[in-house]
């Protein structure tokens, strides 16, 4: 059967591009290769959803970094406000927590899906699970179809491919259009794992296992020259460190060569060095206090083996006989906790991908190839991310929706 619109990939971006063609009177199948649509949209937020972002478009689009502006007309097209009405308009409420960051009020990304997959019902698309696309045949300046692993053709007027990224690879998200997309003579900017946990060289971290601390400022060095930081909450793995604050750090330190990489934490960001030592000449001159019970009071229970372990001071000493160099030994540790980077995880713990088609080869308008006429893109495979907060779903919506769009015009 001929359709007017094949779209591969039923993920956000795929799911979006063939609901809205469809919606628009197009004839469109959606090929999926897994069983289900969406698998890794219920993932996303641990479960809740991170849908979007409710800031202002130009924010948002900036928050992409210095390519975040090719998303702008797109943003103003589809941007949060369209897709939080375009969801409570069908059933699906929404709720705004901290920093923008948009959820579906039952904190289910399966009623996310759900609300999809009642779109691609009503818009009458063709969903054929189980349909893993193994090549693309281009015949002149136009893709003509697509040949399927169990050997079955399909043939459209107009391709959209929303494969995503490598990231999660479990979830269906193996790459496999970059080779196609190469071929068909589009560039892909070397693609690599983003918004992914640091792996330290530091053994201790193996005893701070699941911690969690909701502030904390992190600094990067690379051969003590300040490379990026960020402040937020982090949680140490067996191996490493993870949560919003580190995933979004990644993004810069995939860029360089892990050579000499530090990171300091500073652990009370809310005063300063000088004012720590001087918290600590004051307080503890005239107590009698031990200097275990001390650190209780200023970090969690877990830290402060740690703590005591990396300062050397004996851990039942009275406060009034720690000595001016172990009070300040003790601010370094507490302000500037040094941990040397390994590297970055990879793609199986990435949320996601760097890299991908070349924005300078597809139309931010209406996400057409410049190089293949009859070919659009939306998702994960173009080379532009987010941090995390509900930024890179937007952009899956976004570039689905205005994918779907122009297709079906
Ligand atoms: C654990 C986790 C949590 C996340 N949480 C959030 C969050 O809360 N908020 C946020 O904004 N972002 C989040 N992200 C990022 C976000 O999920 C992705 O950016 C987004 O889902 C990508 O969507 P996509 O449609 O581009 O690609 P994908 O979701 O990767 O979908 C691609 C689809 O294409 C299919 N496919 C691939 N190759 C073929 C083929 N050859 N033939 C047929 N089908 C094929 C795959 O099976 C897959 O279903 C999270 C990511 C992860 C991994």
């Amino acid at each position: 059967m001929k359709y007017d619109i094949a779209v591969i990939g039923g993920g956000a971006s795929g799911m979006m591009a063939a609901g809205r063609a469809g919606e628009l009177g197009a004839n469109v199948v959606l090929l999926e290769k897994n069983s289900k649509l969406g698998i890794k949209l219920l993932a996303t937020g641990g479960g809740r959803a991170n849908i979007t972002n409710l800031s202002d478009k130009r924010e948002l689009a900036a928050s992409f970094g210095k390519s975040g502006a090719w998303l702008l007309s797109g943003l103003s097209k589809f941007g949060p406000e369209e897709l939080i009405e375009f969801l409570n308009s069908r059933g699906l409420k929404t709720k705004i927590e901290d920093s923008g960051r948009v959820f579906p009020k039952s904190n289910s990304a399966q009623d996310v899906l759900r609300t999809l997959l009642d779109y691609l019902d009503s818009s009458g698309v063709d969903i054929k699970l189980g349909a893993e696309v193994k090549k693309i045949v281009k015949v002149g300046d136009n893709i003509q179809k697509i040949i399927l692993a169990d050997g079955r053709e399909v043939t459209a007027n107009k391709f959209i491919i929303c494969t995503g990224g490598k990231s999660y690879p479990l979830t269906g998200s193996t790459g496999d259009a970059y080779k196609w997309l190469k071929q068909l003579g589009h560039e892909i900017i070397p693609p690599r794992p983003a918004l992914v946990p640091i792996i330290l060289k530091d053994k201790f971290v193996r005893d701070l296992e699941g911690l969690s601390l909701d502030d904390t400022k992190i600094n990067c060095y690379q051969n003590n020259k300040k490379l990026c930081l960020a402040r937020g909450s982090i949680m140490f793995t067996g191996n490493g460190l993870s949560g919003p604050a580190v995933l979004n750090l990644s993004e810069v330190i995939g860029r360089v060569d892990p050579k000499g990489l530090e990171l300091r934490l500073d652990f009370l960001p809310e005063l300063s060095a000088d004012e720590l030592y001087h918290k600590f000449q004051l307080e503890f001159s005239s107590s009698n206090k031990m200097y275990k019970n001390a650190l209780t009071e200023l970090v969690p229970p877990k830290l402060v083996d740690t703590i005591i372990n990396l300062s050397g001071v004996d851990p039942h000493k009275k406060l009034n006989l720690v000595s001016r160099a172990e009070r300040k030994a003790l601010v370094g540790l507490l302000k500037e906790f040094s941990l040397t980077i390994f590297g970055l995880a990879g793609y199986d713990r990435a949320m996601v991908t760097a890299g991908g088609v070349s924005l300078k080869e597809v139309d931010g308008r209406t996400m057409r190839s410049k190089i293949v006429s009859n070919l659009y893109l939306a998702g994960e495979i173009l080379d532009l991310n987010g941090p995390t907060g509900g930024y890179n779903l937007q952009l899956c919506w976004t570039s689905g929706y205005l994918a779907g769009e122009s297709e079906a015009s």
